[in-house]
C-alpha cells in the first residue's frame, strides 16, 4: 500500500533529537519559575476572531498564514502564535480581578502556513511569557532580562538584543500620518504587500524583507525620517528609562528604529534577539509592549508586555546532546525472575530493562553493553545462591554479591 508521509513544513521529532527538546523545556521551567511567571496552558484551537481581532487583519500571519476550518458552521484556528490564546484566558478566568501583576509563561507548538526552509516550518514551537498589570519600564526591562536569562541558561552567546519604541497611539499616529506623506510618491515601486500595509498599516512597510522595498526604504529622505525622533514625551520617558535598566543590567542591546514587529497589537517597547549563527532565519525571539490587546479582545484596560521564542531555531543553536544509558540490563535465563528485578529496580527509581523474549546469554550482554552501565546477571546460580552478579559494563569489572546488599545498595 502507498506509505503516508508527514505533512510538509512538518517533522517528527525523533527520540535521537528529543533529550535536546527537554533540555530546553526543563531550562524554561526553572528559569520562568524563578522569576515568578506561572506556566499556563490554552488549547491548540481557537475562535478565528481571537486572532483576526488579536493579532491583526492586516498581518501576514491572518492574512495567508492561518489554518483555518469549519466545524458546526463556526470557523476556528489552529493557533499561529500564543499571545492572543494566554489574553483571551486572562479575561475568560478573571486574571483581571486578581492582584497586579499577573505574570505567565507557555510553551507548545504554533502553525503557520509558510514556506518550509531551515528554521522555518508550519507546525513549531514556542516557549513565551506575558506579563499583565504593569506599565512601567520595570516590567519592559524584567521581560527582556528573562529573555536573556532563558538563552544564556541555554548556554546560547553570540545573540544580539535589538529595541525600539512605537510609541502610543497618539504619537504613533502622527509618526503614520506623515510616513505615508513621504512614502507616497514611491509607492508604485513598492511590492503589492507594501501597497496594501500603506493603507491598513504603513509602519509595517518598514520591516518589509522585499529586495526593491528595502532599497527604497534607505533613500535619504526616509531614513533620515525614520531616525528623526518621533515619541512623545511621555513614550520618551518610558523608552529612556528602559535603556537606563538595561544598562544597568549589563544588557547590551542596539537600537533598531526599522523595528517595528509584524503583528498588530504593539506599542511602545519592541524587541527582538537574533543569533549571529543563523542564515536568514535569524530571529529567535521577538516581542513588546501591547497595552490595548487586553480591551480589545474585551476586557478591561490592562497594560501588558511580552515576548516568543522560536524552540526550532534554540535548537539549531545547540549543540546535540548524548542521550543517557540505562543504569541496568537485566541478564537472565529465566523470564519471571528478570521481570520482578527490573520491576525492582525500578520502583527504587533506576533505569532498567532486560531480554523480553530470553535470547543465549551472550546475545543478553551484547544488547546491555549498547543500552547500559552495568548489566545485572540473574544465572542459575544466583538464583540457587540469592545472590546477584554485577558486571561493570565500561570497565567490564564484575563480583558477585548477595541480593540482599544489592538492594540496600539501591
Ligand atoms: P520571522 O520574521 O522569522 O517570520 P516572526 O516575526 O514571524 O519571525 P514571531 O511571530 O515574532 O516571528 O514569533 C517569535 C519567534 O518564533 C520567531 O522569532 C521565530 O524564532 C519563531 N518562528 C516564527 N515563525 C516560525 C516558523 N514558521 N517556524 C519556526 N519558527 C518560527
Ligand atoms: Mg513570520
Amino acid at each position: 500500500m502507498k506509505k503516508i508521509q508527514a505533512q510538509k513544513g512538518t517533522k517528527d521529532i525523533l527520540p535521537s533529537e528529543i533529550i535536546n527538546w527537554q533540555f530546553i523545556e526543563n531550562v524554561a521551567i526553572n528559569t520562568f519559575n524563578n522569576a515568578n511567571y506561572q506556566e499556563i496552558r490554552t488549547p491548540i484551537f481557537e475562535a478565528t476572531e481571537l486572532f483576526s481581532r488579536g493579532v491583526g487583519d492586516s498581518t501576514d500571519i491572518v492574512n495567508k498564514e492561518m489554518y483555518s476550518f469549519e466545524k458546526n458552521n463556526r470557523s476556528l484556528t489552529l493557533r499561529p502564535e500564543g499571545t492572543a490564546s494566554v489574553v483571551r484566558a486572562y479575561i475568560e478566568q478573571g486574571f483581571f480581578r486578581m492582584p497586579s501583576p499577573q505574570k505567565f509563561w507557555y510553551k507548545g507548538p504554533m502553525f503557520r502556513y509558510e514556506r518550509p526552509q531551515t528554521g522555518r516550518q508550519r507546525q513549531f514551537h514556542q516557549v513565551g511569557v506575558e506579563f499583565f498589570g504593569e506599565e512601567k519600564p520595570t516590567a519592559d526591562a524584567e521581560v527582556i532580562l528573562s529573555a536573556c536569562n532563558f538563552l544564556n541558561n541555554l548556554g546560547l552567546n553570540h545573540l544580539t538584543v535589538e529595541i525600539n519604541s512605537l510609541g502610543c497611539n497618539k504619537c504613533r499616529s502622527h509618526f503614520r500620518a506623515n510616513l505615508k506623506k513621504i512614502l507616497l510618491p514611491k509607492l508604485d515601486n513598492l511590492c503589492d504587500d507594501c501597497k496594501m500595509r500603506y493603507e491598513k498599516n504603513p509602519l509595517r512597510i518598514l520591516d518589509c524583507k522585499n529586495e526593491t522595498c528595502m532599497k527604497e526604504l534607505t533613500a535619504n529622505d526616509i531614513e533620515e525620517f525614520i531616525q528623526s525622533d518621533f515619541i512623545c514625551e511621555e513614550c520618551n520617558e518610558h523608552y529612556s528609562m528602559l535603556k537606563n535598566y538595561l544598562n544597568q543590567l549589563d544588557i547590551k542591546y542596539i537600537e533598531n528604529k526599522k523595528l517595528v514587529r509584524g503583528l498588530d497589537y504593539y506599542n511602545r517597547t519592541v524587541f527582538e534577539i537574533k543569533s549571529n549563527n543563523l542564515g536568514s532565519q535569524n530571529a529567535i525571539c521577538g516581542g513588546g509592549r501591547y497595552d490595548n490587546l487586553v480591551e480589545t479582545l474585551g476586557g478591561p484596560k490592562t497594560p501588558a508586555i511580552g515576548f516568543a521564542m522560536g524552540l526550532e531555531r534554540l535548537n539549531l543553536l545547540i549543540n546535540q546532546k548524548k542521550p543517557s544509558k540505562l543504569d541496568y540490563f537485566i541478564i537472565s535465563s529465566n523470564a519471571i525472575e528478570a521481570l520482578k528485578l527490573v520491576n525492582l529496580v525500578r520502583r527504587h527509581n533506576k533505569s532498567a530493562d532486560f531480554d523480553y523474549s530470553n535470547k543465549k546469554f551472550t546475545k543478553q550482554f551484547e544488547k546491555a553493553a549498547k543500552v547500559a552501565n552495568f548489566a545485572l546477571i540473574l544465572g542459575e546460580d544466583e538464583i540457587k545462591n540469592n545472590t546477584l552478579s554485577i558486571k561493570n559494563l565500561n570497565t567490564s569489572n564484575q563480583n558477585t554479591i548477595k541480593f540482599s546488599e544489592f538492594l540496600k545498595s539501591l
